[in-house]
């Protein structure tokens, strides 16, 4: 079909994303696929059967607009208890379809053009584009192999009377390092007494190692008052496809979320829902969750040692940065497509993730992988 008219496009950069191409191009090459963060084991068993009996109950209808209250109730507890921060299910709680649908509503419910966010990067891909869509401008602050460390001073000299918002996403897709406490106090005291709204993607929240803590705004009554904590069960729970999340934050926040919300979605799947409040009573089920990503983090880094890829190991998410400078001068995404070509592995080149020419050379591995497929994996990144 074709439309005959003239398109002035609002996203006249934006293509496909990364991810789709990668994966795409791994399936038709059947390239082990490392590319697009998604886990190739089962989800919990036990999980797939509460959605069911709830699905088997008859909770097929709409649930309402703010999601189910038993699963804002563990939400809320949750955060209580692992983060000390005490959120109202009733107003300070909304489930969505997914992170992703969480930071767009959240930035399209607050922005107005002309504002400025201002936006580290290498940043998650949907953040550009849904800032842009409300004619805002975001500002970038560009951080580098090998830490990808803030400088504070430079975030400070960006922030004037125009920023309006500030999106941070700890532990970071696609560098797979955390922030500190001292990151959050330095955020802290740059926001203090300004109307910043922060929107902190926190979907990583229990894949961090080494026994580092996650640096939750909800851990800063100061941070918390003016942020959006977003989180995902896709990420929690292996269940990506389920695409299901939440957003919290103070009330008066979460009114104009909301008045978004209900005209995007209006409510989220509702069996599954109630099957996740179900499940979110054994708290094991999501801090387990931080023990078996360690160990495939081990057995990755383990696997690819003495490979000519150079890397520092994953802080937290299921993914690895390697650094190929030692191994071609080819940019990045030339050198991923070809060796999904050529070697039938697929990563994601990190360019994906900044807006200016980059320079570095890395490539991000994901290893939410069975252990068989990572040990396969390893043997072909040895042998490049
Ligand atoms: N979050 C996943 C990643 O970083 C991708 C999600 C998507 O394909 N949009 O790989």
């Amino acid at each position: 079909m074709q439309f005959k008219g003239t398109i002035s496009s609002k996203l006249p950069q934006v293509g496909t994303t990364i991810f789709s191409v990668m994966s795409k191009l791994a399936n038709e090459h059947q390239a082990i696929n490392l590319s697009q963060g998604f886990p190739d084991f089962p989800i919990d068993p036990e999980l797939i059967s509460l959605v069911n009996q709830q699905m088997k109950a008859g909770f097929n209808q709409y649930a309402p607009m703010q999601g189910d209250m038993g699963l804002r109730e563990q939400i809320v507890a949750k955060a209580q208890t692992l983060y000390g921060q005490v959120y109202d299910p009733d107003t300070d709680i909304t489930i969505t379809a997914g992170g992703t649908q969480a930071i767009f509503t959240a930035i399209t419910a607050l922005l107005r053009e002309g504002d400025e966010v201002v936006v580290f990067t290498p940043a998650y891909d949907c953040y550009i584009p849904a800032i842009e869509l409300t004619g805002a401008n975001p500002v970038y602050v560009e951080l580098h192999a090998p830490n990808y460390a803030i400088d504070w001073s430079e975030v400070q000299k960006l922030v004037n009377h125009h920023t309006r918002m500030i999106i941070i996403n700890t532990p970071h897709n696609p560098s797979g390092t955390i922030w500190s406490e001292e990151d959050m106090l330095a955020l802290e005291k740059l926001t203090r007494g300004t109307d910043i709204v922060i929107i902190s993607d926190e979907v990583y929240q229990h894949i961090i190692y080494d026994g580092q803590p996650h640096q939750s705004v909800s851990r800063y009554p100061e941070l918390a008052e003016r942020s959006f904590l977003v989180g995902s069960f896709g990420k929690t729970f292996h269940a990506t496809g389920w695409k299901i999340g939440y957003a919290m934050a103070p009330k008066e926040l979460m009114k104009e979320f909301n008045k978004v919300h209900q005209f995007v979605t209006f409510a989220v799947n509702n069996p599954i829902q109630k099957g996740l409040a179900e499940y979110l009573k054994t708290p094991d089920h999501y801090l387990e969750v931080t023990a078996l990503f360690q160990r495939k983090r081990d057995l990755f880094i383990e696997a690819i040692t003495g490979s000519r890829f150079t890397f520092s190991p994953a802080q937290g998410t299921y993914f690895q940065l390697l650094d190929f400078s030692n191994i071609t001068d080819e940019k990045d995404i030339d050198f991923a497509k070809r060796l999904t070509r050529e070697k039938k592995i697929a990563s994601i080149p990190i360019s994906g993730f900044y807006q200016n020419e980059n320079q570095d050379s890395m490539l991000r591995f994901c290893f939410a992988k069975q252990d068989d497929t990572l040990l396969k994996a390893a043997e072909i990144i040895r042998g490049i």
